[in-house]
Order: C-alpha cells, then sequence, then structure tokens
C-alpha cells in the first residue's frame, strides 16, 4: 500500500498517537517535525540548540530550517512507498514548499483530526503531568492553540479547495477514532 497522508489538528487532538498507530497499519513512517525536534533538544545538536527557545515558547520554528529538516527526512529511502506527516505543514508557506520538495507525487490525502478547544486544553495539561513536555504549560498551551488558529488552521481550506481533506472527529476512545482515520484514509491508499 502507498499513501502520502498528511496529519492536521489542533496540539491535543491526538495526532501523535494516531500517526503512531496509523502508521504501523499502512507500512509507512510516520514522520513529526516536532519529535524531531525535540531528539535534536535531547541530543545537545546545532538544531536542538537553535529551537530550542524557539518550541519552548510554543512559536514555529522559522520555514526554512523546518523545510529543509523535511526535504531531507523525505528523501530517506523508507517514505519511498509513502509516509504520514505529523505536525507538518504548519502554516500556508510549508504547504508551498511541501508541494515543492514532492514535485508530481504530490500529497494523496490530508486527514484533519478534529477536537473541541476546551477538550483539547484538558488533554494537554494531563499530558503535562505525565510526559513532562516543555511546552505543555497553561499560558503555552494556549500560545500554541493561538498559533494553531491563526497560522495552522487555513491549511485544511488549502487542501478543501484541491479536494484532498477528509475531517475525522478526534473525539472518543482511541482505537474508535483510529478505525474511524483508517476508513477515512482507506480509500487514498492504493
Ligand atoms: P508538536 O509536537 O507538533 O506539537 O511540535 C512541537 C513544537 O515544535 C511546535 O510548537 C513548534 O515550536 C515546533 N514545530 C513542530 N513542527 C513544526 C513545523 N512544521 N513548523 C514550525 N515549527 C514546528
Amino acid at each position: 500500500m502507498t499513501a502520502r497522508l498528511v496529519l492536521l489538528g489542533p496540539p491535543g487532538a491526538g495526532k501523535g498517537t494516531q500517526a503512531a498507530r496509523l502508521a504501523e497499519k499502512l507500512g509507512v513512517p510516520a514522520i513529526s517535525t516536532g519529535d524531531i525536534f525535540r531528539a535534536n533538544i535531547k541530543g545537545g545538536t546545532e538544531l536542538g540548540k537553535k529551537v530550542q527557545a524557539i518550541t519552548a515558547s510554543g512559536a514555529l520554528v522559522p520555514d526554512e530550517l523546518t523545510n529543509d529538516l523535511v526535504r531531507d527526512r523525505l528523501a530517506q529511502a523508507d517514505t519511498a512507498d509513502g509516509f504520514l506527516l505529523d505536525g507538518y505543514p504548519r502554516n500556508v508557506a510549508q504547504v508551498a514548499a511541501l508541494d515543492e520538495i514532492l514535485g508530481e507525487r504530490a500529497v494523496d490525502l490530508a486527514v484533519e483530526i478534529t477536537a473541541d478547544p476546551d477538550v483539547v486544553v484538558g488533554r494537554l495539561l494531563k499530558r503535562a503531568e505525565i510526559e513532562g513536555r516543555e511546552d505543555d504549560t497553561e499560558d503555552v498551551i494556549r500560545h500554541r492553540l493561538d498559533v494553531y488558529a491563526e497560522q495552522t488552521a487555513p491549511i485544511s481550506a488549502v487542501y478543501a479547495e484541491r479536494g484532498l481533506l477528509v475531517q475525522v472527529d478526534g473525539i472518543g476512545d482511541v482505537d474508535e477514532v483510529t478505525e474511524r482515520l483508517l476508513a477515512a484514509i482507506g480509500p487514498a491508499t492504493r
């Protein structure tokens, strides 16, 4: 099966959890720019040093850095049969960058996991207790949700205009949401 998928949705909608499950089911790598940044911060790399303060504040890392990172990642052999991008693209300029990176073999489908903002804040605060992510404090969570509304939410309309957007309700049991996502994605895999 091959599928070039983009997973959209607000912070706390369950993108990371669902991306891992879908990737396993579909046999494609889940690529999370947030995870890649966190791994670099943890490892003390040059990239990690550049992005630490930015990610801690809940702002977006500059497009140039992010696009280069995705370009390199998508050049790796394991993406030949498809991939699932989680957390990228994050603004309209990154959509254009991704188009350019992919060329003729464009994204097959953008899947948006929808969730009520109140539910999302509650989930993120709970995650803060469990994972201790630096950007899961209440102030930073609110900032990340604002950034999402201003910069990331408009992406859905871009993919919708291309006839490539499906929306899936992210509220409910984790397994149930996975099933909904697989049903929505099914037709796009080949
Ligand atoms: P995430 O794990 O997807 O919530 O990402 C955590 C943080 O990493 C974000 O708040 C941003 O600071 C940064 N980040 C992740 N993906 C991107 C992206 N595509 N563009 C810019 N910054 C990003």
